[in-house]
């Protein structure tokens, strides 16, 4: 399915039609993954009378209970029941694994359309009192005049930034990625960028002086000051068609050597355009100076970073600090991972070498909030796609309703 809204689809209404079909004559559902995906089917069949007895989850984390639905592992859970397939699709081979091998064969597997579908039709309320100490931390890219010819779906044009920019100053106390988050008690929003796009000093930092709303850019370093582009925009400018996706996933593992050398098969010289060129020292001094923007770094190359060796990572690690320091005179204490995905693109050892680079807190890019006392290393983040405003307010109440 090409760009479909998801209000006027058809094809999407048939999609929510079968769902709520699957459901007819069935008391014993159970919902496999706790993720948001599970979380946006469960508010939708629940607005729509249907109750399901458990979350059902391949390893039971910390939680055992959602919005007072059990979560249950899925050796607990009984085959005689009906099982919605609701997670990542990279884990749907896995999951139907499973539970085939508890012999049943009765499930439903809901595709990335049908959670679309079954969030627009959802009617979310955003709870009337958010804990002391909450944190909704934004994920932003790129901010442009316009948003087509977008590769990654990484691109906010600027008049939705600046009504959503509005939208937080009018309704959000809007707090600061690098501040004491362990003693400050109220509520906040949070704006981060990812990569470093100079597009974010020409494009969003005019709108952030206007309502005066802080944020916080963490910087991949290798292309500062240069007008080279980041390896994931080298492979966009090739597009390879059905084999991106497929070369992405290698070359996100790979070391940067081994990427470098994929892209001298290609003779050209991949020189980055103002949309996607790398902000330079001038710039980032002046985003500093401003006293609103504070930065924090993501690495030199941009790799999926548990893939490299221990060596590599500390590298990474380190060096993008150094530079940043160097070129602002200003302690970095913060950084994210590039690409975020928890023991997808980092894991428990990435972790530690974060805390022993003297970083005090790290963000990831699965969506949640971070409430007080949560791991500060790996603190969830909302990605933003380029949306309206009513979009846009309809997902952030959708997640306070959901990770409440
Ligand atoms: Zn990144």
């Amino acid at each position: 399915m090409a760009k479909e809204t998801l209000s006027n689809s058809a094809y999407l209404e048939t999609l929510v039609a079968r769902l709520l079909n699957e459901c007819k004559g069935k008391d014993k559902i159970y919902i496999y993954g706790a993720g948001a995906r599970g979380r946006y089917l469960e508010g939708f069949l629940s607005e729509n009378g249907i109750k399901i007895k458990a979350f059902v989850e391949t390893c039971i984390s910390n939680t055992n209970e959602i919005k007072g639905i059990p979560v249950i592992s899925v050796d607990e859970s009984d085959r005689n029941y009906f099982y919605f397939l609701c997670a990542s699709m990279r884990y749907i081979e896995d999951i139907k694994a499973q539970i085939h091998k508890r012999g049943c064969k009765n499930y439903y597997v809901v595709d990335e359309n049908t959670v679309l579908a079954v969030k627009a039709r959802t009617h979310y309320v955003k709870p009337s009192t958010i804990r002391r100490g909450s944190k909704y931390v934004l994920l932003y890219h790129s901010v442009l005049p316009s948003a087509d010819n977008d590769y990654w779906n990484i691109t906010v044009t600027k008049e939705n930034f600046e009504e959503q920019i509005r939208y937080l100053a009018d309704n959000y106390h809007i707090g600061r990625f690098d501040e004491e988050w362990e003693t400050d008690d109220e509520p906040s929003v949070v704006i981060t960028f990812d990569d470093g796009y100079a597009n974010n000093y020409k494009f969003a930092f005019p709108i952030l002086k206007k309502y005066h709303v802080p944020a916080t850019i963490f910087v991949c370093t290798e292309n500062i000051d240069t007008k080279c582009k980041f390896w994931f925009d080298k492979l966009s400018e090739l597009d390879l068609k059905e084999n991106t996706k497929e070369i992405h996933g290698t070359l996100r593992k790979s070391s940067s050597v081994q990427r470098e050398q994929f892209f001298k098969n290609f003779p050209r010289q991949f020189l980055a355009d103002e949309t996607c060129r790398i902000l330079s020292s001038n710039e980032i001094v002046e985003l500093v100076d401003s006293g609103l923007v504070s930065l924090g770094a993501h690495t030199v190359t941009h790799p999926s970073l548990m893939f490299q060796s221990k060596e590599d990572q500390f590298f990474e690690l380190n060096e993008s600090r150094n530079r940043l320091e160097i070129i602002t005179g200003k302690e970095v204490l913060t950084f994210s991972y590039p690409f975020g995905g928890r023991n997808i693109d980092y894991d428990n050892t990435t972790i530690k070498i974060v805390g022993e680079c003297g970083y005090k807190k790290a963000a990831s890019a699965f969506a949640g909030i971070h409430y007080a006392g949560d791991d500060l290393y790996q603190i969830p983040r909302n990605s933003q796609r380029n949306c309206s405003l009513p979009d846009f307010i309809h997902n952030m109440d959708a997640n306070w309703s959901i990770y409440s």
